[in-house]
């Protein structure tokens, strides 16, 4: 089979948000939808269908008779097992794990229908056409397809025909939907890609909410619901929205044995010469390198491509230029990728041997994902993180300008009544500038302060949506707070991750062979051996824990360097060099305090670190420190300064402004949602700017997506034509 389905590499899914602008039209949609020719029904499935439910000790025959694998993937037996006798459960394991077969197996061993409720139109085309090459009777309904196959599909549903039902959390919204479905209660509903449902997930809607509402009339099917990202916090936050706050968890694999992960504090200047540095050796190769933005990605992929076989991959790139560099990665005549996080979905080559990111990911399980890439075939491989606490800052920039000050949101909201007032009228009355506004007016709407008609005409909405808003910006900086210990914590990496993901039953060791583990084995990182003063502090802070294990690295700190130099963060790396040179050893600690979490770090000496002397200082090594960091003091001002990537919008000709937002009110109008689910102010502003004359300029524009382009590339490029 190919490794890449044709559509799914064009675009990222995008959710099917109900009325929203994401609505549909993903690659694929609109194409005519496939024969029946292919749908031969295997006699497996008819025979389910009407014959009594599989006994769960025959699971393993319908394995093979209906999907044709020899056996079970680690760990899937037993959620099958569970499921089949009716348990509801929660199923967290990695990508590429065989989660689906977790529901599609019982569904069919409980002899019924299946409903499954997936948000991206993307995954659920491709399971479906999955299913249907299987010869399953997999159906779907979504907001991109014709009404008449809807019917068709809603028929076949009542008839008992179709072993899996794929809908859209917003389908249950729809008057009358639900009561449908309990007209011919399905024998199991599946939820995937569940952390979509939790207030704690980034891209919360409010419409996920309808799920907890509503799957009570489908009941008493079991509800089995299945991601591969969430953190133990937010299992619990999908278990309890929907309603199964007793589901059996399942809860594995989240170790890799065969990716040594090594993480680098390094400058951001060096970073691109350390890149290629790293993957100069043929073995080292195939690579992909991650880049935090599209320009920088495509700086450093030019830079490489001038001695290795290596190109750029991002989002705002045509869409053939994105297929050939992809073919030609999976064909092996590319060896390095650099690319956005746009790369990556569906994307199945097993003998990644490198995967570098040049930056600090925004979180804990985007990092996971992504270096997940390397070694698919079991063998060795490398994961480098080139990071610094610069990084950090940039992402806490970019979080203060989507999350504005509560205080922001609460001005506006007391601005609002019954009586709808103009956007721009309510921008005047809070003199902030345009772009606060706008993400304060968003996340209000999104957390239901403030209703938001087509025109951008503001009421009041409901109160109550404090609480929501601190909770997710709170929850955003606490990912970005996670990530940085991750960084800076000198713990096992690979011990990090796995217990970061709540994996239960694993076996706690050491992986032995990342940074902290293997230090000698590592490919990036540049070491040295320490000064005369930083040999005084080493000694120090061995002596003190010789007399007191178990102190906090605060304590430590305080005791070893009353004088507060060298700085705290110097202190810690000194730390770190204990800890790689097997003398210390360093964990993870917390408390709750008033609701938080406060996280602290606990230090001890290692055997070999009681024994030791003078000698075995002066073999610690220790990493080359930035030399940024002295200049670290500026980082509390609010600097105005904007990131280089930010587009210059004051070229935008006023005219062709308003012709863009007319267009956007029309388009607002037919989709009965706020303009600004259009595309934002910003994103127009941009356009107006940069005068797009093909859809390849259009994408280059700043918030500009394929599925936007694909979907009103040709207006907006008539009205910049028409504006000239
Ligand atoms: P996930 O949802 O966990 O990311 P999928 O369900 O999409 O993973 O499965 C990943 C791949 O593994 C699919 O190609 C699937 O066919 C395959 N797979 C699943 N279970 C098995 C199995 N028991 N034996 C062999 N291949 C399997
Ligand atoms: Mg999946």
């Amino acid at each position: 089979a190919p490794a890449v389905r044709p559509g799914a590499q064009r675009a990222a899914p995008r959710r099917d948000a109900g009325g929203s602008a994401q609505l549909s039209l993903l690659p694929g949609d609109g194409e005519p939808a496939e024969g029946g020719g292919r749908r031969r029904r295997s006699a497996v499935a008819e025979a389910s269908r009407r014959r009594s439910p599989t006994p769960p000790e025959r699971l393993g025959e319908l394995l093979r008779e209906a999907f044709g694998f020899p056996a079970f993937r680690p760990y899937q037996e037993a959620v099958c097992r569970a499921v089949t006798a009716g348990e509801d459960a929660l199923v967290v394991m990695p990508t590429g794990a065989g989660k689906s077969l977790c529901y599609q197996l019982p569904g069919l061993a409980r002899a019924g229908t299946t409903l499954v409720i997936s948000p991206l139109i993307a995954l659920m085309e491709d399971q479906v056409e999955k299913l249907q090459t299987l010869g399953l009777a997999a159906e779907r309904i979504h907001s991109g397809r014709q009404r008449a196959d809807s019917r068709e599909v809603c028929r076949a549903y009542l008839a008992g025909r179709l072993d899996y039902l794929f809908i859209a959390p917003e389908r249950l919204a729809v008057p009358g939907f639900t009561e449908f479905l309990a007209r011919r209660k399905p024998v199991l509903i599946a939820v995937d890609e569940a952390h979509c449902i939790s207030h704690w997930g980034h891209d919360f809607r409010p419409d996920y909410r309808l799920l907890g509402e509503r799957l009570p009339q489908l009941r008493p099917a079991p509800i089995i619901a299945l991601t591969a990202t969430a953190t133990p916090l937010v299992q619990d936050d999908v278990a309890g929205q929907l309603g199964i706050p007793g589901a059996r968890r399942f809860i594995h694999g989240f170790r890799r044995t065969n990716i040594a992960v090594e993480v680098v504090e390094m400058r951001p200047a060096l970073r691109h010469e350390a890149v290629a540095r790293i993957l100069e050796p043929a073995a080292r190769r195939p690579a992909i390198v991650y880049a935090p933005t599209r320009r920088k990605a495509e700086e450093l992929g030019d830079e490489l491509a001038a001695t290795l076989p290596a190109a750029t991959y991002h989002a705002g790139m045509a869409p053939a230029a994105r297929d050939r560099v992809q073919a030609a990665f999976l064909a092996g005549e590319l060896q390095v990728i650099v690319a956005t996080i746009a790369f990556g979905m569906g994307v199945d080559k097993p003998d990644v041997r490198t995967v570098v990111h040049t930056g600090l990911p925004g979180t804990l399980e985007g990092y996971y994902q992504e270096i997940g890439r390397a070694g698919r075939d079991g063998e060795p491989s490398r994961a480098i993180l080139l990071y610094s606490f610069a990084d950090r800052r940039t992402h806490e920039y970019f979080h203060r300008k989507s999350y504005p000050d509560s205080l922001v949101l609460e001005r506006l909201f007391r601005k609002l009544g019954p009586t709808p007032r103009p956007k721009a009228q309510l921008l005047r009355a809070l003199a902030i500038d345009a772009e606060t506004f706008d993400a304060a007016l968003e996340k209000l709407w999104i957390h239901g302060g403030a209703q938001v008609d087509p025109a951008e005409n503001v009421s009041r909405g409901a109160d109550g949506w404090q609480e929501p808003y601190r909770a997710q910006s709170e929850h955003r900086l606490a990912q970005l707070a996670q990530i940085t210990r991750f960084a800076e914590t000198p713990e096992c990496r690979m011990l990090h991750l796995v217990s970061h993901f709540g994996d239960r039953e694993d076996s706690g060791q050491p992986c032995g062979i990342c940074d902290v583990c293997d230090p000698a084995g590592c490919v990036a990182q540049e070491r040295r051996p320490p000064t005369a003063d930083e040999t005084a502090v080493l000694e120090r802070a061995v002596d003190r824990l010789r007399q007191r294990p178990d102190l906090t690295t605060g304590q430590l700190y305080q005791q070893c360097c009353p004088s507060g130099a060298p700085d705290r963060r110097t202190f810690e790396r000194l730390l770190g060099g204990l800890v790689r040179a097997g003398l210390a050893e360093v964990r993870e600690d917390s408390f709750h305090k008033g609701g938080r979490e406060i996280h602290f770090r606990r230090a001890s000496l290692s055997a070999a670190g009681y024994r030791s002397g003078p000698e075995e200082l002066a073999a610690v090594r220790l990493e080359v420190p930035p030399a940024a960091a002295a200049k670290r003091k500026t980082r509390r001002r609010r600097t105005k300064r904007r990131p280089a990537d930010e587009p210059a919008l004051e070229a935008a000709d006023p005219q062709l402004v308003d012709a863009l937002k007319a267009w956007r009110l029309k388009e607002a109008h037919r989709r009965r949602i706020p303009a600004f689910r259009i595309m934002p102010d910003r994103t127009l502003l941009g356009i107006a700017a940069a005068r797009p004359r093909s859809e390849a300029q259009l994408l280059a524009v700043k918030g500009m997506g394929p599925t936007l382009v694909k979907k009103y590339g040709r207006p907006l490029i008539d009205i910049v034509g028409r504006a000239d």
